[in-house]
């Protein structure tokens, strides 16, 4: 059977061997850090993942947490008037549920399941000069380790990168302790909220290693009154900070918060990235070629939520792509082909997410105010996190916007 070796055992490399696994490939998986180390380790995310992407692990078999998280069946968004009231305020339901699993719970059991399935587990932080001797003995060589190192490999695709610095700070804590959310207490959502010129709050519950908790994910825009968490070491700081910064912007969500606690010394995370698309193809230095997976070649800032949705569609949609190929050679055209396909899926992501880290224009104001008095526009905006190919129909243009809320209204 052919060979493939898959270096990054995150949402997409994992997904993609266990895949692979099952359709009776012989796949080695190389990863940097050993399971226990995952798990022991820093969060990595927040990782709320909406149907579709979910449903492509439930078509793997691997939705081994589905049961134990909490199921998301609702997104809210508020947005800050300048006296920290709430000038909007919706939940939008989603038509299938979203969940979101800590990636140190997953990632871990997922690398536990591929190797008790057989598969070959390499732990070894790869380099250049390790995949150019790899290249040689494999069919396939899949770039799949997120942000880190290798992507240097992939060349920037610019006409598809308008940012080339990061455009917010990230900042999260996974707490235990958070009050239920005023509105609707009887079902799980995610809140976005809004801060108009400063950033956005998500608040939003997971599965983490010490069961149900919920995460505070701040994203502030670059030298605005968010950006405090560079250099913060200390996770009570960490958390304290973000307390602080909530009791500030948003004082609806600092009320159910009053009591939290860090879920352990290692649930916080500070950073920030420039959002990236890639040439998807990497040359070695020997000649070889290796193609490039999930954030390696699309890495979207996580504002709209979508990076690990887009992994698990980036792996879905490879997985289809190397079964279909059969025994011919998985050369240059093949691999650009495989990633024209996911991108017609990606590109709308990048898309949403690049519009929703500008200033929004005028009429996706009134969008987002109207979904206050309109269930329908509430719902369809929060199904777009699902699906944010929708967003063509209603989002960026100002007259298909007003015919849309027009026919909404029946105006
Ligand atoms: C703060 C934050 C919040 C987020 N929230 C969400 C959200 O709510 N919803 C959502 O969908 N997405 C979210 N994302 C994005 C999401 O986490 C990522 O897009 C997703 O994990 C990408 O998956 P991946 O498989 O491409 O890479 P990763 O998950 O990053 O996995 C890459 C793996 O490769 C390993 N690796 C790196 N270099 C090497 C090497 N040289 N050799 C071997 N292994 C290596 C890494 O250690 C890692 O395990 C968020 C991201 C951040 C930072």
């Amino acid at each position: 059977m052919r060979k493939i070796l898959i270096v990054g055992a995150g949402q997409s490399g994992l997904q993609l061997a266990l895949g692979l696994q099952s359709q009776g490939y012989e796949v080695t998986l190389m990863s940097n850090r050993t399971a226990d180390e995952i798990r022991a380790g820093r969060v990595m995310s927040t990782q709320c993942m909406f149907h579709t992407a979910l449903q492509h692990e439930r078509d793997l078999g691997i939705n081994f947490w589905e049961s134990q998280a909490p199921r998301i069946e609702g997104l809210g968004v508020s947005v800050a008037a300048p006296d920290s009231t709430r000038a909007v305020d919706w939940v939008g339901k989603l038509d299938g549920y979203a969940q979101s699993v800590d990636q140190r719970v997953k990632m871990a059991g997922w690398m536990e399941t591929f190797a008790q399935r057989g598969g070959q587990l390499v732990i070894h932080g790869a380099a250049v000069s390790d995949l150019d001797y790899f290249s040689r003995t494999y069919d396939l060589v899949l770039v799949s380790a997120g942000k880190g190192e290798l992507v240097s490999m992939f060349g920037r695709d610019a006409s598809r990168s308008p940012y080339s610095e990061p455009q917010r700070a990230l900042a999260v804590a996974y707490v235990h302790g958070l009050g239920p959310r005023p509105e609707h207490p009887d079902y799980d959502a995610v809140r976005c909220n809004l801060v108009p010129g400063v950033g956005e709050l998500f608040v939003m519950p997971t599965l983490t290693i010490s069961g149900r908790a919920d995460i505070l994910f701040w994203e502030g825009v670059p030298g605005g009154p968010l950006d405090v968490f560079q250099g913060v070491k200390d996770p009570s700081e960490h958390l304290a900070l973000t307390l602080e910064l909530m009791e500030k912007y948003t004082p609806w969500e600092y009320a159910r918060a009053t009591k939290v606690e860090l879920t352990d010394a290692n649930g916080t995370l500070s950073g920030r990235y420039a959002p990236t698309v890639r040439n998807p193809v990497g040359r070695l230095p020997g000649g070889g070629l290796v193609l490039g997976v999930a954030d390696v070649v699309v890495a979207n800032d996580p504002i709209t939520g979508q990076g690990s949705n887009s992994a698990s569609k980036c792996a879905a949609s490879y997985l289809s792509s190397i079964v279909e190929r059969g025994d011919q050679p998985f050369d240059e055209s093949w691999m650009r082909q495989t990633f024209d396909r996911y991108w017609d899926t990606a590109q709308h992501v990048t898309k949403w997410t690049n519009a929703m880290l500008g200033v929004p224009p005028e009429h996706v104001l009134g969008l987002i105010g109207a979904a206050g008095q309109l269930q329908p526009v509430a719902d369809r905006f929060a199904n777009g996190f699902n699906n944010p190919a929708d967003f063509e129909n209603f989002f960026y243009d100002p007259e298909k916007t007003a015919a849309y809320l027009a026919s909404v209204t029946g105006a």
